[in-house]
């Protein structure tokens, strides 16, 4: 009798043996439908013709095979198995998630997705209007030269260096070749220019795109097309770099430093590194294009595993860097949280019909409500935060469990009724500049202003086109917008992260305020970057001033090294999470002792997260560091076997394997 070993999503790292009746024949990589428990399951084979441990009597049969879709390719089973092992979790949840959820269920695909009529033939004719400076020559000759093989290259462009021009020239070289090329983006809302660019540039190739944000039918219909190689293109988030490509030759990660490239719950995977490790088993290149590396790659690239290719100039004939300064708040005078340099700078480009943007990473009205008779201050009662004042529509919110609250008419400790809002977020800034700018248009950019994404995509369009004279945001304002009539950024409250506890804030706030600066000047007209802090004298704004990244890497590099943190090791986190903190420090103190770490794996004490309280669960965190990959590797792997194995009551766990955040 024939046995197949099946991959199914269920929270246990093993494969199920099923028998394979005679008239079904099924292979690796085929999805199959098996009883599992009381009720049918969709799972993946993969391996089949095997002996099995367990008396043949015991085992269930296959019910059918689904031929609704391509039967999956070994190479794409051996990129999961890659994935499954250096993230620690069982391949059956790794694969099924991969799936699209439509392939993961029971229903028949619909007949206009499920016939595979081969499309009519994707033309590779590319359209540019853009003769090449001569730094994108050499950075495309270089990576011509590669295709066929796996390299990583890490293309270091400033903003407005043209980095997208490079992308695709190179994917034309590939379409011509006649292979796929993959090109991941951090937020496709976000960059609604991108996917008109790619498809201006090829108007006869077949492209897909892969995001979450889309309908369950397209978005499997796009998965298929990737998957059976009709798609020249897959352009997609982090996602993408999950779907088959059978005839991949090129992947691309656009602005490689972004931290959603991160999965943060089931598989947790590093999207960038992910593309890294597929471009491997593909033989083909991978490019890492940003202005501002993780330093982890550029690591890397030091260290001669990336080949770095720079970028050093603005593509746009006359359009230089843009001028940053600071304004130190300690001796300029400020109203209302803006300085009165920055009100002059704006009421300049107003009078020039040129747009401003200012900058404040902090959504709502205020991050504080509280009573200045007897300290109060309103608190989530699910996490340890501040609940955000929210004044449009006259709530309170947790910004980490999205719990909400209306605002109380008086104290609730002392009666009080003059409660004050404190501190600024982008309600309160839109408010100041609205007022003091009454003839102008203050548009007001964030996560509130925009809950839906093609309303985020249209308000991008339209301050394209110069609508919008002062504009006020978070970060969605600060990705690789291209927004021709802008010459001001002000940046707004940068102070916070240059003395975190957490190690990254530095890299990720240099990373911030070289990208928004970027946004600044992009055409002939000279931008101009004003940075608000009481620290004028920081390294980092130094550094910024320059465009200096290599200068600020080093400096970062070295505080790094000395201190003993990624990437001069690499690390992984254990997180449980209970209804009482003493129960999560327990459960990660007996993983600790039932799995002893060797000399090279240093493995600390449990502490709980700094935000300890979230949506009502107390959590900690067991941080493991290692100078070896393999050594920590191995410890992970006996670690997640003996967690797979105890009864974890009330506590919930998962393993973290190159962990970014740690609140
Ligand atoms: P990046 O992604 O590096 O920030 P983009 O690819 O968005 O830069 O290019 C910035 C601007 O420069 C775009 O408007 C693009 O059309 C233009 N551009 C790119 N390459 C050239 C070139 N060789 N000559 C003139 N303009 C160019
Ligand atoms: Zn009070
Ligand atoms: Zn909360």
């Amino acid at each position: 009798m024939n046995l197949v070993r099946v991959a199914l999503d269920v929270p246990l790292a093993t494969l199920f043996d099923y028998l394979l009746p005679e008239a079904i024949e099924a292979q690796c990589g085929d999805r199959v439908v098996v009883p599992f428990g009381t009720r049918s399951r969709v799972g993946i084979a993969v391996e089949t013709g095997l002996e099995s441990a367990l008396a043949a009597e015991k085992l269930k049969s296959v019910t059918r095979v689904l031929h609704d879709a391509p039967r999956l390719s070994c190479a794409w089973l051996d990129f999961m198995r890659f994935l499954a092992s250096y993230y620690q979790r069982p391949l059956g949840e790794t694969l099924v998630h991969a799936l699209p959820p439509r392939l993961r269920s029971l229903k028949p695909l619909p007949r206009q997705i499920r016939q595979a009529d081969p499309l009519p033939p994707s033309g590779t004719r590319f359209v540019s209007e853009h003769v090449l400076t001569e730094a994108q020559a050499n950075a495309v000759d270089r990576m011509r030269s590669r295709l066929g093989h796996f390299d990583a290259f890490l293309l270091h462009g400033v903003t407005g260096s043209g980095k997208t021009e490079v992308y695709l020239r190179l994917i034309a070289e590939v379409l011509a070749r006649g292979a796929q090329a993959l090109v991941l983006v951090p937020e496709i809302g976000l960059t609604p220019q991108l996917e008109a660019r790619v498809r201006n540039a090829f108007p006869q190739t077949h492209i897909a795109v892969l995001h979450s944000g889309l309908e369950e039918l397209p978005r499997t219909a796009a998965w298929l097309s990737a998957a059976r190689g009709d798609a020249g293109i897959v352009l997609g988030t982090r996602l993408a770099v999950l779907a088959p490509l059978p005839r991949l030759g090129l992947v691309v990660v656009d602005e490689e430093h972004d931290t959603s490239f991160k999965q943060h719950d089931g598989l947790r995977y590093s999207a960038r590194d992910a593309a890294v490790a597929r471009a491997k088993l593909a033989a083909c290149p991978v490019v890492l294009g940003t202005a501002t590396p993780s330093l982890e790659s550029w690591h890397n690239g030091l260290a001669g595993r990336y080949q770095a290719i720079a970028i050093p100039q603005r593509a746009v004939p006359g359009s230089r860097m843009p001028q940053i300064r600071t304004v130190d708040l300690r001796a300029e005078p400020h109203e209302h949280g803006l300085a009165r340099c920055v009100f002059e700078a704006i009421g300049q480009r107003l009078a020039r019909r040129e747009q401003s943007l200012v900058f404040i990473n902090r959504r709502g009205y205020a991050p504080v409500l509280a009573c200045e008779a007897c300290g109060w201050a309103a608190g989530c009662e699910r996490c340890s935060a501040r609940l955000v004042l929210h004044a449009a529509d006259r709530r309170l919110r947790c910004h980490h469990c999205g719990d909400e609250a209306p605002i109380p008419h008086a104290c609730p400790t002392c009666g009080n009724v003059d409660l004050r809002a404190i501190g600024r977020g982008t309600q309160r800034v839109e408010e100041t500049l609205g007022a003091v700018f009454a003839q102008a248009r203050v548009l007001r950019i964030d996560r509130d202003s925009t809950r839906r994404r093609h309303e985020l995509a249209r308000t991008l369009e339209g301050i394209q086109r110069g609508e919008g004279d002062i504009l006020v945001g978070t970060q969605l304002l600060a990705k690789g917008h291209d927004f021709p009539d802008l010459t001001l950024v002000c940046v707004l409250n940068a102070d916070s992260a240059l003395f975190s506890t957490d190690y990254r804030a530095a890299e990720r706030l240099f990373a911030t305020l070289v990208q928004v600066s970027g946004r600044a000047g992009r055409r002939e007209q000279p931008g101009e970057v004003l940075v608000q802090t009481r620290f004028p004298d920081h390294p980092l704004f130094a550094a910024l001033a320059r465009h200096d990244y290599a200068g600020f890497a080093a400096a970062q590099l070295a505080e790094r090294k000395a201190a003993g943190f990624p990437p001069f090791v690499f690390e992984a986190a254990l997180r449980a999470e209970a209804r009482k903190l003493e129960a999560a420090l327990e459960f990660l103190r007996a993983a600790a002792r039932a799995v002893p770490a060797g000399e090279e794996v240093l493995v600390y004490d449990p502490v709980p997260h700094v935000i300890t309280r979230r949506a009502g669960a107390e959590r900690a965190q067991l941080l493991m560091q290692s100078a070896q990959r393999p050594a920590l590797q191995e410890y992970l792997r006996s670690l997640s076997e003996h967690l797979y194995g105890v009864r974890a009551r009330g506590v919930r766990w998962h393993l973290e394997v190159d962990p970014i955040e740690f609140d």
